[in-house]
């Protein structure tokens, strides 16, 4: 990314990030995507970028990403953040606070099976039950991918469940209650402290994303995308090392990093 993509529409006085928020994807927008969910790498300075952004946010930084949040908190420990988990599934608004769950109908035990039935048909396929949803990765099986989809969406339809919906990201399908998605998850965020007020600016990579990029401006946020341009919006990251460069500089307050938010 170079400078000229550095421009900051929301309107903030270059050194007042009191009223801003801060809230991250984490798959291939802070982490860069690896061949298995558990093989990311977290860059050793992560942890200590991201406890500073907060200090620079008022505490007003927050995770919002489709892993659980036990999840999220091993990749970045012994750091705690605010997070939104399983696509809005958990929530913890505060960072030392309980994680509210229970938001989900949990996925019946019996359409599971089933799921984990088809993945096994096809090698290379993981599966990942987070409980109250499925998803079933697979990137290892890129020539197979279409066969899962295909078989995915079959059994799906035939299980006809409008409380649920089929997610399609990148290289995954993931199976959730359809009451919630990141979308409704950042406007629950939103209403608690220190996020209520702020401006938010949510960055994020993936379809599932867009929900959220929907909502910035009912707060006078910014939506900022990872690796490509989504429909409506303007700026974007060209990798995930962008977002975390970008993290770094704001962490440092360098003049160049203040600067975007003018
Ligand atoms: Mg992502």
């Amino acid at each position: 990314m170079n400078r000229r993509d550095w421009k900051f529409l929301v309107p903030l006085d270059s050194r007042d990030l009191s009223r801003l928020a801060i809230l991250l994807d984490v798959d291939g927008t802070l982490l860069d995507i690896a061949p298995t969910p558990q093989q990311v790498q977290v860059p050793g300075s992560l942890p200590q970028t991201l406890a500073r952004v907060r200090g620079r946010v008022g505490g007003a930084l927050a995770l919002v990403s489709g892993r659980p949040i036990a999840e999220l908190d091993a990749f970045f420990a012994p750091l705690r953040l605010p997070a939104i988990g399983g696509h809005g599934a958990e929530m913890r608004p505060v960072a030392d606070g309980a994680i509210l769950d229970g938001r989900a109908l949990p996925l019946d035990p019996a359409f599971k099976q089933r799921l984990k039935a088809i993945a096994a048909g096809y090698s290379g396929v993981v599966v990942e039950d987070k409980g109250y949803s499925l998803a079933l990765h697979y990137r290892q099986a890129p020539k197979q991918g279409l066969g899962v989809v295909h078989e995915v969406k079959r059994a799906f339809d035939a299980w006809a469940n409008n409380s649920f919906e089929l997610l399609a990201g990148k290289a995954v399908l993931e199976i959730k209650f359809a009451g919630f998605n990141k979308g409704t998850a950042v406007r629950d965020l939103m209403t608690y402290s220190p996020f209520s007020g702020r401006a938010p600016i949510f960055i994020g990579d993936d379809r599932t994303d867009e929900d959220a990029f929907a909502v910035m401006s009912d707060f006078n946020g910014q939506a900022m995308s990872v690796g490509r341009k989504f429909p409506g919006i303007e700026d974007y990251f060209n990798a995930p090392a962008d977002v975390r460069r970008w993290l770094e500089r704001l962490s440092e307050g360098q003049p160049e990093g203040l600067a975007v938010l003018s």
